[in-house]
């Protein structure tokens, strides 16, 4: 069985007037799930790449299964300047690549007071900032709109245009995610899209249409990225004692990728895979 959101995540999120950590509250820290101090594959050139803990979305294929946790006796607090003086130590690695930090998780904007004074750090010290969310922004306030005016790129996954599709495929609806990508291409904010290929989920034609229609009046988003499926976090699930559902779906074969790529490609957007 695949644990739906638990009821009382939501309505904590759904009322939480201030602090988005929900079971935390803002005290100059952030939970960090792990660090990939060279990561390649979040964001232009090498990064600086912070797992940040917790999520409240549910998809079938989540590969950071052990992410999902609020609170997690394995995540570690750490503050900004102790952030800062790791990211210092590879700073020069990170800008001669054109690379720099990204955030992502488990879900960043859950954390967003910490996220936006690590970017604030970051701009300091002229170093490339990056967002990688699911687009589940709680509160439109000051620090979320402080955070993005130091966010460089936005790196926002759009799972499923269709609603029911997306409540099977990740649990919970996607409102709170196509009002983040409006909210982003009204700020001209700028934003990479990133589309996962799911067999039986998001790789026919319809979803795809859905996605272009979406996406090609937003001048924000210059790119879309296409990520073809892979079972390669399944074993994560059963380390947290949940069944894998997509077990028997495989990674979707080069011409349907390719298809979707060319539905995309003509709503007017840059597709990479
Ligand atoms: S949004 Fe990301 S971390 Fe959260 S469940 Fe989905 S794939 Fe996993």
């Amino acid at each position: 069985m695949v644990p739906l959101v638990p009821q009382a995540d939501l309505e904590a999120a759904a009322h939480a007037p201030k602090h988005p950590h929900l079971h935390r509250g803002y005290h100059g820290t952030g939970l960090v799930h792990s660090i990939e101090s060279c990561g390649t594959v979040d964001g232009p050139g090498l990064r600086y790449v912070l797992f940040l803990q917790g999520c409240l979305m549910r998809c079938l294929y989540c590969h950071n299964r052990d992410t999902w946790d609020l609170q997690s006796d394995k995540a570690r607090e750490m503050t900004v300047p102790e952030v800062m003086k790791q990211v210092m130590s590879y700073r020069h690695y990170l800008k001669a690549t054109g690379g720099g930090v990204t955030a992502t998780g488990g879900e960043p904007l859950l954390q967003y007071e910490f996220v936006r004074d690590w970017f604030v750090a970051c701009h300091q010290n002229g170093i490339h900032t990056c967002l990688d969310t699911n687009g589940y922004a709680l509160h439109y306030d000051e620090v979320l709109e402080t955070l993005l005016d130091h966010t460089d790129l936005v790196m926002l996954d759009l799972k499923q245009i269709d609603p029911d599709i997306h409540r099977v495929l990740v649990g919970i609806p996607n409102t709170r995610t196509l009002a983040f990508a409006q909210h982003l291409a009204r700020r001209k904010q700028k934003t990479r899209v990133r589309y996962v290929v799911v067999p039986g989920y998001t790789d026919d034609d319809r979803s795809a249409h859905l996605l272009g229609r979406f996406i090609a009046p937003m001048d924000n988003v210059d790119t879309v990225e296409i990520l073809p499926y892979h079972e390669l976090g399944a074993h994560k699930w059963a380390l947290c004692g949940d069944d894998y559902k997509l077990k028997g779906v495989h990674p979707p074969p080069k011409e349907t990728v390719q298809r979707v790529r060319s539905i995309l490609e003509g709503y007017g957007k840059a597709v990479i895979v």
